[in-house]
């Protein structure tokens, strides 16, 4: 049993005409016009494949194809289809229209499953638009936080206007969360978004975990004086001193070769950014990410212990506050081995690796098992235009999903 390589290819490009931009970009917000339109051609395919499909309240797509014992706990699929503002046609999009084309292809070969099967479209996953993602996914796991509704986008439009614009009951959110266990287990083909993949010259890759970010600010504060006079010996620059954290991160960030984690210094403010005066604060971000929890401890301490060395070596003071701290979440090693068959028996080499970025999976790891397949991204680019996978890596992709599907139907 193989998936259509040429029905998937099509479904692709009518899927990127919907908010492009440009030759290859895509611009589509959540809760958007453009979003509902992507959901309608969706479902349409969705229905052709036998499902039933509904919007619930938070805005996810849902398509169900009924299994033989319809009570059992479903097996759950997807991603989603908004895009970055300036984004590319395969993010999210590749983990909804494989899983459609997996089900289309099951109901082909008339294969009736014993539990139900879901392909879920979330709604908001990029989080852009509000500047808080994954919305739908933490939404049917009742995951919302306080005043989540009340945050507004660039135009002033609140996420319930857009919500109730979207045609969903905001009063209505409990009928739209999943039961605990109603869930049997989630699975996300996505791009890798990175170029681990790239590299190495395979197309496949199985995910091994999603890691957890750790972001902190860092202000740290100095003397300001006259650029032109202030005897270098006695001077407390705090742009000096930033500058040697972020070495030290750098530094800290690769102490083992090879090794998934990854420290970055994403933005830089500094007081009172004159080219005449010594610089007197100085605020940072800090990312700091790794699959093991344990060492990442271990840098955030040793990372530590060098901002109290560089401060009092510059004789500067520091405020440090943490704004995420999220702990990296593992793909069940079951769903993994059953990954990595169906790559042997298509004679892949399927390398392991982890996942930077968030996805959908994230919160879905915490009340199911879950598995991640990766797609090669070319030069590792995206959330930009110039994203690209190809066609033929998405279709190996998606006969790994239809295989890893095959199996988990017929094991349990
Ligand atoms: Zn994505």
């Amino acid at each position: 049993m193989k998936i259509n390589p040429l029905r998937l290819q099509q479904h692709f490009e009518a899927m990127s005409l919907i908010g492009k931009i440009g030759d290859t970009g895509t611009c589509r917000p959540a809760h958007s016009s453009l979003e509902k339109e992507a959901f309608l051609l969706a479902a349409s395919w969705m229905q052709a494949a036998g499902m039933t499909t509904r919007i619930d309240d938070f805005g996810n797509l849902i398509g169900r194809l009924e299994g033989s014992q319809p009570h059992l706990p479903v097996l759950m699929m997807g991603s989603h289809l908004d895009s970055q503002p300036y984004g590319g046609r395969f993010d999210g999009v590749a983990g909804v229209l494989c899983a459609i084309e997996v089900v289309t292809t099951l109901t082909e070969n008339n294969i009736v499953p014993t539990r139900p099967i879901e392909v879920i479209s979330f709604a908001d996953e990029e989080g852009w638009r509000f500047n808080k993602g994954l919305f739908g996914s933490r939404g049917i796991l009742g995951k919302l936080e306080a005043g989540e509704l009340q945050r507004t986008d660039k135009d002033g439009i609140s996420r319930e206007q857009a919500l109730l614009d979207f045609g969903c009951n905001i009063s209505n959110f409990k009928a739209s969360e999943y039961a605990n266990g109603s869930i049997f287990c989630f699975l996300e083909l996505h791009i890798e978004q990175g170029p681990v993949l790239d590299i190495a010259n395979k197309p496949i890759g199985v995910v091994s975990g999603i890691s957890g970010p750790l972001w902190q600010t860092l202000t740290l504060k100095g003397m300001a004086g006259h650029a032109g006079s202030v005897p270098m010996a006695i001077r407390n620059d705090a742009l000096v001193g930033a500058a040697e954290v972020i070495i030290a991160l750098n530094e800290i960030a690769t102490q083992i070769p090879g090794a998934p984690t990854v420290g970055t210094v994403g933005t830089l403010q500094v007081f009172p950014a004159s080219r005449n005066i010594i610089p007197e604060e100085v605020t940072l971000t800090l990312d700091l990410r790794d699959i093991d929890l344990e060492r990442r401890n271990k840098y955030e301490n040793q990372l530590l212990q060098a901002i109290n060395r560089i401060a009092e070596k510059h004789g500067l003071t520091y405020t440090l506050t943490e704004d995420t701290n999220s702990e990296p979440r593992y793909c069940a090693t079951w769903i993994k081995e059953i990954i990595h068959e169906q790559c042997q028996l298509l004679q892949l080499d399927a390398p392991e690796l982890m996942s930077g970025p968030f996805h959908d999976s994230l919160p879905l790891s915490y009340v199911c098992d879950y598995g991640m397949i990766f797609i090669r991204s070319k030069d590792g680019i995206s959330h930009n235009p110039l994203e690209y996978s190809s066609y033929e890596d998405l279709a190996i992709g998606c006969n790994v999903l239809l295989g890893t599907v095959n199996t988990i139907l017929n094991k349990q």
